[in-house]
């Protein structure tokens, strides 16, 4: 790490939006020549992999520049969510998490790609096409929030904004070997967000260390009067301890030998247990049956069940283009059939049939229940631990094309990130290792509101770890 001034040029593939602060506080490169070196990054790779639905070149801000996924509201600024239902749709007002990035003084380089109303692990669901993974193009860069990480860990951002419901911006983060943070449900503002699923979206960084992770964190956190759910958080401490003395880490079994873990995955896992330990930390086993069990299937009424009330406002009245003609109903029924991708289409179906009269109780209802058993078997875990380790996804980054087809496969990406979302626990991916020349993550996971310790936690692997976040074949 360090550096990034090679002679004149910048090298934005290894530049860290914290060096790059201190490049701009010393005077030593201007906003502009900054921009204009991302923008160039843009040019040069942005064709191949299209992290970008589009560039705000002539956006204020004197900081470091950021990118935000598509599902951000930006005053002025198209936001789509990567569908065809909000295309030309132009906010009126910033989210609260874009107005507190302006506030802190980052400037605005563009909207990143996101599958379709941030259903999905690949981008192959963004009506806009998919992005790709900067360390294998052939690959997916992961989802929903690929674009926001394809961009950092290609070098087209320092940071990036995600949104994670089941797993969106740590399962991305894990498969482009960047850092990821989906924090504690409540801590960050979802006023002016593309709603998905309201009990589960969090607004979250994407970054290439932890220091970086840290620093975005402190400026999008906090208590928003326009969010009713959300509350203070603790001063966020940018971490700089190197040791994990006193540290107990719990290891659950069932997140750690799921069917479907790749080898190479849970063997760089395996080594970063073994390095922890090293660092002072205490491992031991633990459990969370029901959790992994059932978290996945609880996810699946849940997050639909959300999804078809929040989508019904897509009607071609009062955003995006209409299919005119007809009676007010065939005009509704025709914008929806055209401006809805297969994906939020499946999901409305689930959803509206999981909270239809007779059965709500039984889908809904028992889901909210087996919900509150997830967040208690996390509880109880942390009586014992501090912090629980897993990988982030159970695969590498996945062929563009592999998994499309089949829904089914695409839901499991998430099924180690999905119990700790359940249950509302901030949760970190970290890189920790190759397997096959591509970056496998893994996931520290603590009780709400312990992002510090994350930070901490992540902070201190990730200097024993090593890891080297310039993909190969860009190096
Ligand atoms: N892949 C999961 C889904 O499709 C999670 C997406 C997300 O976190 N936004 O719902």
């Amino acid at each position: 790490m360090g550096g990034g001034l090679v002679g004149a040029t910048l090298d934005t593939l290894r530049l860290t939006a914290e060096e790059a602060m201190g490049l701009l506080e010393r005077g030593e490169v201007s906003r502009a020549e900054l921009r204009a070196a991302y923008y160039d990054a843009v040019a040069a790779r942005d064709a191949e992999l299209h992290c970008y639905l589009r560039l705000t070149e002539d956006a204020e801000g004197e900081g470091v520049p950021i990118a935000l996924k598509d599902v951000i509201g930006t005053e002025g600024v198209e936001t789509t969510a990567g569908s065809r239902i909000l295309e030309g749709y132009v906010p009126v007002f910033d989210s609260t998490v874009a107005a507190r990035c302006k506030e802190a003084g980052l400037s605005l380089l563009g909207k990143t790609n996101t599958d379709e109303f941030a259903m999905g692990s690949s981008t192959e669901n963004s009506a806009f096409g998919p992005s790709r993974n900067p360390w294998d193009p052939t690959r997916v860069p992961g989802g929903s929030g690929g674009g926001s990480a394809a961009a950092v860990a290609g070098g087209l951002a320092p940071w990036a904004l995600g949104s994670d419901t089941g797993g969106s911006i740590k399962q991305p983060a894990s498969l482009c070997g960047i850092v990821g943070l989906r924090p504690t449900y409540g801590t960050v503002s979802r006023y002016g967000i593309v709603a998905f699923a309201s009990s589960l979206d969090q607004v979250g960084p994407t970054t290439k260390t932890v220091r970086d992770c840290a620093l975005l964190y402190g400026v999008i956190a906090g208590r928003d009067p326009c969010d009713s759910t959300t509350v203070d958080v603790p001063p966020v401490e940018v971490p700089d301890a190197e040791h994990l003395k006193g540290l107990r880490i719990g290891v659950p079994r069932e997140l750690n030998e799921a069917d479907g873990i790749e080898r190479g995955v849970a063997d760089s896992v395996a080594r970063a247990i073994e390095l922890a330990e090293g660092l002072g930390a205490s491992v031991e086993q633990c459990s969370l049956p029901r959790s992994v069990e059932y978290g996945l299937a609880c996810y699946y009424i849940i997050a639909p069940a959300e999804a078809s009330s929040n989508l019904a406002r897509y009607d071609g009245v009062r955003y995006g283009p209409r299919e005119a003609g007809g009676s007010f109903d065939e005009m509704v029924e025709r914008t929806r059939d055209a401006g809805f991708g297969d994906e939020p289409k499946r999901r409305i179906m689930l959803g509206a049939y999981a909270l239809s009269t007779g059965y709500y109780e039984a889908y809904y209802g028992q889901a909210q229940r087996v919900r509150r058993v997830i967040a208690e078997e996390h509880a109880a875990l942390f009586e014992r631990y501090d912090v629980l380790l897993s990988p982030t996804s159970p695969t590498v980054a996945f062929l563009i094309g592999e998994k499309a087809a089949n829904p089914l496969a695409m839901y499991l990406s998430d099924v180690l990130t999905i119990p700790a979302n359940m249950a509302g626990l901030p949760g970190l991916s970290i890189p920790c290792g190759l397997s096959e020349g591509l970056p496998v993550g893994l996931q520290l996971v603590g009780p709400q509101f312990s992002e510090n310790l994350l930070f901490r936690t992540g902070h201190a692997l990730e200097r024993a770890l090593g890891f080297d976040y310039v993909p190969e074949r860009l190096r």
